[in-house]
């Protein structure tokens, strides 16, 4: 009986089937004891990326979209030319034996999703991913899987985000309040996703120029030349109308001509001011993709993975379980012979 097993390792999320090994997103900081046949790499937010340096080294290959290449290599990270398979969505390829399937996640520039075909069973990886248009990003794609890891970063009721069309009216009514009071906005959020989508904002809702911290207009400038369009007339400075900055500036804004708004889907939990614009799914959004991906069992990763587990094996009658960050050992294995699970710890 063949069986494969899915890990939470301290350094990314390790597949392993018969003798092959493939690991997603290395996001820790241990070495591994093993070699990974190659490495997919989602998209290029720190958070799924900062455990390359301890998991690659030459002739281990890497999968992801070029744009995420060119995200990463601005932040300074290296690989061999020669270790590097770029990919977009709509892509097949074949590995050690593994087929890849390659789908849009809509989450930032390059963010890629990947379903591998091991045996009769299909795994979707989504990653981060986000199941809405918006001004920068297009919908996520749908993987038809058997077993489906998906991000829960949201997956709880309490960040049931209004749909986009709605946010940017708020938005845009919000901006035009500030301007009416004499203030000019400053818009935080993450440099590289929010950034963009709200240097687009801020011109498409404010126009003149939009001011930018270096780190953004970097950013802003990959995008465009990826996706052949402007995000507007930005410029790095404070000669601007409307300011767009990362969250880490939030606290060295000061001055009473600036009026602060965050954009995150955590000022719901935290009660910040601001809105809840996201480049991650909301729960609905994710309880709609599920649904679409109709998967035989599920696991939820990030945030709220073990609550969202729970929901959907008692509300929906799908299998489902979570990696429990207090059991670091945890393993979840799929047997493919009776297409049944059970968790081993
Ligand atoms: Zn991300």
């Amino acid at each position: 009986m063949s069986r494969i097993i899915i890990s939470r390792t301290k350094n990314g999320i390790l597949i392993k089937y018969n003798n092959k090994r493939v690991l997603i997103d290395p996001d820790g900081v241990n070495r591994i004891p093993y070699e990974p046949n190659f490495i997919l790499i989602s998209h290029a937010h720190a958070d799924h990326v900062r455990g390359l340096r301890h998991v690659y080294k030459k002739g281990t290959k890497v999968v992801l979209a070029k744009e995420t290449y060119w995200l990463l290599k601005s932040l300074g990270y290296k690989f061999y030319d020669e270790d590097l398979i770029f990919v977009k969505p709509g892509d097949s390829l074949s590995l050690d034996g593994i087929s890849i399937t390659v789908y849009n996640a809509g989450h930032i520039l390059g963010s890629c999703m990947f379903a591998l075909d091991l045996s009769r069973v299909r795994i979707g990886y989504t990653g981060d991913f986000n199941f809405e248009d918006t001004v920068v990003t297009r919908k996520a794609d749908v993987i038809d899987a058997d077993l489906l890891l998906i991000d829960a970063t949201y997956g709880h009721p309490l960040f049931s985000f209004p749909p986009r069309n709605i946010l940017y009216k708020l938005i845009r009514e919000k901006l035009r309040e500030i301007f009416d009071s004499g203030l000019i906005p400053s818009l935080h959020g993450y440099a590289l996703g929010k950034g963009q989508e709200l240097t687009r904002i801020a011109y498409d809702f404010v126009g003149g120029i939009v001011s930018v911290t270096g780190t953004i207009a970097k950013f802003n400038r990959i995008f465009e030349e990826f996706n052949k369009v402007s995000l507007g007339n930005y410029v790095i400075g404070a000669r601007g109308d409307v300011f767009v900055k990362d969250f880490r500036e939030i606290r060295r804004t000061n001055g009473e001509r600036f009026k602060k708004i965050v954009f995150s889907g955590w000022v719901i939990k935290f009660n910040k001011r601001g809105f809840p614009l996201s480049s991650h799914s909301g729960f609905t959004k994710i309880i709609d993709y599920i649904y679409k991906a109709d998967p035989d069992f599920v696991i939820p990763l990030y945030s709220n993975a073990a609550f969202l587990a729970r929901l959907i094996n008692r509300e929906f009658g799908i299998k489902a379980d979570f990696f429990d960050d207090e059991v670091k050992s945890k393993d979840i294995i799929y047997n493919v012979s009776l297409r049944g699970l059970n968790s081993s710890h």
